[in-house]
C-alpha cells in the first residue's frame, strides 16, 4: 500500500489553519477549481412535499472512485489502490499532526452541494408553505475530514488522543461554516452570534451505506436547505420545550445507559425508541450545548472516547454476527436543545412497513443495551 506522506500532502496544501483564511477566500478557489467545477451536482433541490425531505441530484457521482468490492466480487478482497494513499487529492485547507500521520481536511472532489454563485443564496426550510411549489436553488460546500494519513486508521482503532484531535479540528470547520461571513444567509442567532445556514456531519462506514472509500473520513455539508431532520429536532424543541437529548436522558431508564463517560458528562445511550438493533445516541449531559464548537476540551475527549467505543462496539458485534460491517454517524447540531450524535449499525433491512413508518425490531432496547455492555466489557 502506498503511505500519503506529509511531502505529497502538503502539494496540495493551500493553508494548514482553517482559521487563518475566510471562507469568501475558499469559496474564491472553488470556482477557479475546473476539476471540482466538472464535478459539480445539479444546482437545484427538489422536495417531497409529504415529507419535507430534501433531493440533491448529481450525476458525476455516479464516477466515484470505489475500493468497496462490488457485490459479485464480494468473497475475494478488491485490488484497487486508494485513490487517497495515492495522492489524488483536491485542495488541502486544514492539516494537523497525530500521533502517528496527519488528520486533514479538502474539498469532497465529487461535491453534494456547490457554491454555484456568491451572492444571494436563499435560505430554504421544508417549514415555510412556498417550499412545495417550487424548485429549490441548492448551494453550499462539501468538504471532507481524513482521519488519518494512514490508511487502516479509524475511529474504531485510533489512539482516543487522535481522536480528539480530529473532533479538535471538524468543531474548528463547524465554527468557521457557520460563523464566518459568506453568501450563506443567517438561520439563527444564539448568545449574540449569528449563524450561518446548516451544517450536516455525517460518516459512512462501509459500502452497504453509502461509504465509497475504505479510508476512514467524515463528511461535511453546509448547506442552505434545512435538513429535514434538524427541522424536526427544532420542531420538538418548540413543542416540548425540550429537545430530544433531554427528552431521552429523562424518559430512559438506566437499564438504557450503554456506559457514561466523566460522570455522566457525556453519555452513550439506546434510545427508549430505538428503531433498529444496536442503534446509540451520544449526547452531552448539558443540552445548552448546540454545537461540537461549544464543547469544552474535556468533553471533546469524552466524546472522542465514546465514538471510539461506540465504533469499536459495532464492529466487533457485525463480525461476530457474520454481517459485513457498515454503519453510519449523524451529527445533530443547531439550535435544537442539546447536539446528539446518532450511531447506526446496518443491522436489519428495511422492509415495507418500514416506509410507512411503522418500524420492526428484532431487537428490544434492553437487550441491545446489553448486547454493547457485554461486548465493551470484554474489549
Ligand atoms: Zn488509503
Amino acid at each position: 500500500m502506498t503511505e500519503l506522506t506529509r511531502k505529497v500532502l502538503e502539494a496540495h496544501l493551500v493553508n494548514s489553519n482553517l482559521e487563518q483564511v475566510s471562507y469568501q477566500e475558499v469559496i474564491q478557489f472553488f470556482h477557479q477549481d475546473e476539476e471540482l467545477k466538472k464535478h459539480a451536482p445539479d444546482r437545484y433541490a427538489e422536495m417531497d412535499p409529504r415529507t419535507g425531505v430534501y433531493i440533491l441530484y448529481s450525476k458525476a457521482r455516479r464516477h466515484r472512485p470505489h475500493d468497496y468490492p462490488v457485490l459479485q466480487e464480494k468473497s475475494t478482497p478488491t485490488q484497487t489502490v486508494c485513490p487517497i494513499c495515492a495522492g489524488k487529492l483536491t485542495s488541502v485547507w486544514d492539516i494537523a499532526e497525530l500521533s502517528e500521520g496527519y488528520t486533514f481536511i479538502n474539498e469532497n472532489l465529487f461535491p453534494g452541494i456547490f457554491p454555484f454563485t456568491t451572492e444571494g443564496w436563499p435560505l430554504i426550510s421544508s417549514a415555510a408553505p412556498e417550499c412545495c411549489r417550487q424548485r429549490m436553488p441548492a448551494l453550499g460546500t462539501h468538504f471532507l475530514q481524513w482521519h488519518s494519513t494512514l490508511h487502516d486508521k479509524d475511529i474504531n482503532n485510533m489512539q482516543v488522543s487522535d481522536i480528539f484531535i480530529n473532533l479538535e479540528r471538524l468543531a474548528v470547520l463547524e465554527k468557521f461554516l457557520l460563523t464566518q461571513a459568506s453568501p450563506m444567509p443567517v438561520s439563527h442567532t444564539c448568545d449574540g452570534i449569528e449563524y450561518h445556514g446548516y451544517v450536516g456531519v455525517v460518516k459512512n462506514y462501509g459500502r452497504e451505506v453509502g461509504g465509497s472509500l475504505r479510508h476512514g473520513h467524515m463528511q461535511i455539508l453546509h448547506v442552505n436547505i434545512q435538513p429535514k431532520r434538524l427541522q424536526q429536532d427544532m420542531a420538538l424543541l418548540t413543542c416540548c420545550g425540550k429537545g430530544f437529548s433531554a427528552i431521552l436522558q429523562e424518559r430512559n431508564t438506566p437499564e438504557l445507559t450503554i456506559r457514561a463517560y466523566g460522570h455522566g458528562t457525556m453519555l452513550f445511550l439506546t434510545p427508549f425508541c430505538m428503531k433498529r438493533p444496536l442503534e446509540g445516541i451520544i449526547c452531552c449531559q448539558d443540552t445548552a450545548k448546540n454545537y461540537l464548537h461549544q464543547l469544552t476540551s474535556g468533553e471533546l475527549k469524552l466524546l472522542a472516547q465514546a465514538l471510539h467505543d461506540a465504533t469499536r462496539g459495532i464492529i466487533t458485534m457485525q463480525a461476530q454476527q457474520g454481517r459485513e460491517v457498515a454503519y453510519n454517524l449523524v451529527f445533530h447540531v443547531g439550535p435544537i436543545g442539546g447536539l446528539y450524535i446518532e450511531v447506526l449499525p446496518y443491522n436489519q433491512e428495511v422492509g415495507g412497513y418500514e416506509s410507512l413508518g411503522i418500524y420492526f425490531s428484532h431487537l428490544t432496547p434492553d437487550e441491545s443495551t446489553l448486547s454493547y455492555r457485554g461486548v465493551m466489557e470484554n474489549g
